[in-house]
């Protein structure tokens, strides 16, 4: 039990005695008025302002691209597999460890996941093991690239920057360029990480944002596209509402739609919400490092640091098991939790998912090492 001890001494030195949530949103007075104040407009669903002024709060942030709101971030990542010309049928490459909307926005529109490795240092897609998996399976015809072994079209990468760390965006991107393959970044953790100084959600021809309840900013429920292809956008916004035309007094569409935009009343939560979000950044970054140094002489754990050349935002805190105290996961989260400091294991691996089982993958033998020895402590801005 030493090692339990240890840890769950380590979290109360940073979090206080009386416990922690794992990510409870932040909200102030600020946001209160934002959100009376839309609904005192009266304009609490589609129609109104707040959704183009967050929107364009968005992309400032983001380089200037293009950005459309949206329901959710899954989907936003629905959008976008069908922008970027995902085909039904297509295989779309997926680490297998990550939350389960890609691989779910991806089956949706009838692609199917091929899950590849992750890395230690960074969480996310490593680039070299996936560069040597699609040298092995895959086969070029007429400028598209083919699995070998199942026959399907292989035409996206959904690259994914866990737990707010970036992975090493702009090597996978020449990856996907070598292979013909639209590099889709899922940022949905990492709103205000950099990766060589550059914002992450700038680096994907199209880029996908959540402000669900437990990010770094929320809207309550929502998310974003993000690219720098603003007739992809322009798209995105059409399809994402009900491929509407804009024809006065009459109903007309012209393509299957879907009701995927971001009503009025999110989007003014989100518009101050992000007014904070250096601030919560700054915070996170804060807590880590008190994480960091707490942990500093517990024996057989580390604490998830920026990778090489990132900036991470810390939207959650992790922290690894050495290899040979593996099996002492599931005992530490029942005394963290018992002890009211909300901590959680990471995601199963995607592979390990019914809906995935007999999805193609690579070897993703790093992946498995890894899971298991993952822990998220509680990360919360308020909770400092
Ligand atoms: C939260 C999240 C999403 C989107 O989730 P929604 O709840 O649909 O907004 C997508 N990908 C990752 C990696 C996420 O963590």
């Amino acid at each position: 039990m030493q090692l339990q001890l240890d840890v769950l001494d380590a979290v109360r030195s940073v979090m206080g005695r009386s416990g922690a949530h794992l990510h409870a949103p932040f909200t102030d007075f600020e946001d209160r008025e934002m959100v009376s104040q839309a609904v005192r407009e009266g304009n609490v669903s589609a129609v109104g302002s707040y959704v183009s002024e967050f929107e364009s709060q968005l992309s400032s942030l983001l380089g200037g691209s293009a950005v459309v709101a949206t329901s959710a971030g899954t989907h936003a990542l629905h959008l976008a597999l069908i922008t970027s010309g995902v085909q039904a049928g297509d295989e779309v490459i997926i680490p297998a460890l990550s939350f389960v909307a890609p691989a779910a926005a991806t089956s949706q529109m009838g692609a199917i996941p091929h899950f590849v490795d992750v890395e230690d240092e960074t969480f996310g897609m490593n680039p070299e093991s996936l560069r040597q998996h699609l040298l092995a399976v895959s086969t070029t015809r007429e400028g598209r690239t083919f699995n070998r072994m199942t026959g399907r079209r292989l035409s996206a990468i959904i690259a994914v920057h866990i737990f707010g760390h970036p992975c090493r965006i702009t090597e996978l991107s020449t990856v996907a360029g070598e292979f013909g393959l639209t590099l889709i970044e899922d940022n949905a953790e990492g709103l205000g990480s950099t990766y060589k100084n550059q914002p992450l959600g700038t680096f994907g021809h199209i880029s996908v944002l959540s402000f669900n309840g437990n990010k770094i900013v929320t809207t309550g429920g929502g998310g974003a596209i993000v690219s720098r292809d603003h007739e992809l956008v322009d798209r995105a916004r059409h399809l994402g509402s009900t491929a509407k035309l804009p024809t006065p007094f009459r109903f007309k569409h012209d393509e299957v739609g879907f009701n995927y935009r971001m009503p009025n009343l999110n989007a003014a939560l989100g518009c101050s919400q992000l007014k904070k979000l250096s601030k919560f950044v700054d915070r996170k970054r804060n807590l880590f490092r008190q994480y960091k140094s707490a942990f500093a002489s517990v024996k057989g754990v580390r604490i998830m640091s920026d990778p090489s050349s990132a900036k991470s935002n810390f939207w959650l805190q992790a922290m690894v098991l050495d290899p040979h105290f593996r099996d002492q996961r599931d005992s530490i989260l029942e005394v963290l939790n018992g002890a009211a400091f909300q901590s959680r294991a990471a995601w199963d691996l995607l592979t390990e998912q019914k809906p995935y089982e007999t999805s193609p993958r690579a070897d993703i033998r790093c992946a498995q090492d890894l899971q298991p020895r993952i822990i998220n402590l509680p990360s919360g801005v308020d909770a400092i």
